[in-house]
């Protein structure tokens, strides 16, 4: 995804969230799904450049191993209703977090520029190895978490009206997506051995 569709759909989400129960207008996102379908959709929010060392949850949420080896979440898409989206990337926290602090004592201990950056690409094969055990693991945190906001929001008599049916739409397309991303990643879902000691 290009950065500029990043920043469109960043901006498109903001709104949305700032307007709350929605009006008579169309979702924006809905004109972009029309002309994408759903596998296009399922393509952007999968996309992640294969040098890039973050795990991205689409445009939604970024979890982020720092060279100080603190694994950083940052959540500018929250969905409609719910925390999901944090919930995912916590999920990505508790993956990293012990390899990116050994990361961390790999650059410390480095005796050079060269020793360092053997410990960069160490991280980013780490990384790429990673990637489908962890997404598997953190989809399916959001899936959970998803699955009982809309039973208890969208779906009992008994909801608190609190979750606009605009938004019921909304969560339920990101459940159809969060499925597609579990059957994508999780046949393929290995715990990767961290390389640094
Ligand atoms: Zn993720």
């Amino acid at each position: 995804m290009t950065s500029k569709a990043h920043a469109e759909k960043g901006k498109v989400v903001a709104r949305d969230v700032a307007r709350g129960s929605g009006g008579p207008r169309p979702h924006p996102a809905l004109g972009l799904h029309n002309a994408i379908g759903n596998r296009g959709i399922n393509r952007l929010m999968g996309a992640r450049t294969r040098r890039d060392p973050d795990y991205r949850r689409g445009y939604l949420g970024i979890a982020t191993c720092s060279e100080q080896g603190v694994v950083n979440t940052y959540v500018p898409g929250e969905h409609c209703a719910g925390d999901c989206v944090q919930q995912h990337e916590n999920v990505h926290v508790a993956d990293m977090s012990l390899c990116c602090a050994r990361y961390s004592s790999c650059l410390n201990s480095a005796p050079d520029v060269g020793g360092r950056q053997q410990c960069r690409e160490s991280w980013l094969d780490y990384m790429n190895h990673l990637e489908d055990y962890t997404e598997c693991n953190a989809y399916q945190t959001e899936f959970d978490c998803l699955t009982s906001l809309l039973i208890r929001e969208c779906t009992l008599p008994g909801a608190s009206g609190a979750v606009s049916p605009d938004c019921c739409k909304k969560l339920d397309q990101e459940h159809a997506n969060v499925t597609t991303m579990i059957t994508r990643h999780c046949p393929k879902a290995v715990p990767w051995p961290c390389p640094f000691p």
